[in-house]
């Protein structure tokens, strides 16, 4: 295993990479939910990624993705979001950083208050990022907003490049194949933190919103070869094709870093049950299982992305789907500024 690893970081070195992040990020044992649940349980804090208070799992993706924009000779960067999106807020401190120029557009999927601006908006509007807010049209579906969103960033760019700026596009979520490259390396560093544990995990679970992440977690599970069984858990509604769209992601990872390994659409563990009723939309299941967290282990997740995944994890623990006694890693990828986003994102996490 060791080997393989080494041979992951050598690949990995020959990318330009810009350092954004603290790693490796921390990962031990949840003594007392452990002992509550009847499993081991594992946590990977990618809330400590980094750079800000406000890191998470955008932070990965970005260090390869601002290493190519810098290679490029970029010196403005766009990328896409909901008016509260953590990668858009990573994405603006990491250009901070480096010294280049910001511009998010954001669809309103949730409505700001322009006289109350919070949470990610907040520190976006901290961090000067220019930010352009598009709301849906009668009749739009949310995924036509966000296609015009990108359509009006695109048109944006080309006026910035016809007066000479060189302009990096980041999609949605930081979820292209050097982003999500960013994951073979993050699952590299956890295996090597397993081994010096002496632990072998049976499951992984984590969010997955546009799959960069889970692509690149199951992309280096297939280049190590064994590891856990990796679950992602919805955050938003994903048709038939998400599992291919994650395989595709992961194999033009794997092609990008040079590496022979590939995966199939059958490597990926979606579970739908715990978005509803949608992105940004608080459910029950998720407020539970954040109170318990919180209440067991003093940790804090969030309504958009941590709380459904980990609402996953302890279903998949009550139904039996995980057998007592397995090993069980839980992937904190960050967003608790959510809690201190609008009220309709919260839910009942208010009531005591
Ligand atoms: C973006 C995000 C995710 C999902 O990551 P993807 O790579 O988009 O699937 C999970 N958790 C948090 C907190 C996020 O901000």
């Amino acid at each position: 295993m060791n080997n393989e690893i080494q041979q992951v970081r050598a690949l990995m070195a020959q990318k330009p990479r810009a350092n954004l992040g603290f790693f490796p990020t921390p990962f031990y044992k949840l003594e007392r939910m452990s002992r509550e649940l009847g499993v081991e349980l594992y946590i990977k804090r990618d809330d400590f990624s980094g750079m800000s208070l406000f890191g998470g799992n955008k932070i990965r993706k970005l260090e390869y993705l601002m290493g190519d924009a810098l290679d490029k000779g970029c010196d403005t960067v766009f990328t896409y979001g909901a008016t509260q999106s953590n990668h858009a807020m990573q994405t603006v401190t990491a250009a901070r950083k480096l010294g280049l120029t910001p511009i998010l557009y954001l669809n309103a999927y949730v409505e700001p208050d322009e006289n109350d601006i919070r949470a990610n908006m907040l520190l976006d509007r901290v961090l000067g990022a220019q930010m352009h807010i598009v709301k849906g049209l009668d009749g739009e579906t949310e995924a036509q907003t966000e296609a015009r969103c990108v359509e009006l960033g695109h048109q944006h760019a080309q006026r910035l490049e016809a007066q000479g700026h060189k302009c990096y596009d980041i999609p949605l979520g930081g979820a292209s194949v050097v982003g999500s490259a960013g994951f073979i390396g993050g699952y590299a560093e956890l295996m090597e933190q397993c081994a010096d544990m002496n632990l072998e995990p049976d499951h992984l679970f984590l969010a997955t919103g546009t799959g960069g992440t889970l692509a690149g977690l199951v992309a280096g599970r297939a280049m190590l070869g064994g590891g856990p069984r990796i679950v992602g858990v919805a955050v938003s509604e994903k048709g038939p094709e998400y599992e291919k769209k994650c395989a595709n992601l992961a194999n033009g990872a794997l092609e990008w870093l040079g590496a022979p390994a590939r995966v199939e659409d059958s490597d990926f563990t979606v579970d739908r049950g715990y978005f509803a009723p949608g992105y940004e939309q608080p459910n029950e299941r998720a407020t539970r299982a954040i109170r318990m967290l919180a209440r067991m282990e003093g940790l804090i997740t969030d309504p958009v992305y941590t709380g459904k995944a980990l609402a996953g994890l302890l279903g998949a623990v009550e139904s039996g789907q995980l057998a007592q006694g397995s090993r069980v890693v839980f992937w904190h990828t960050g967003g608790a500024t959510a809690l201190f986003a609008e009220r309709e994102i919260l839910g009942d996490l208010s009531q005591a």
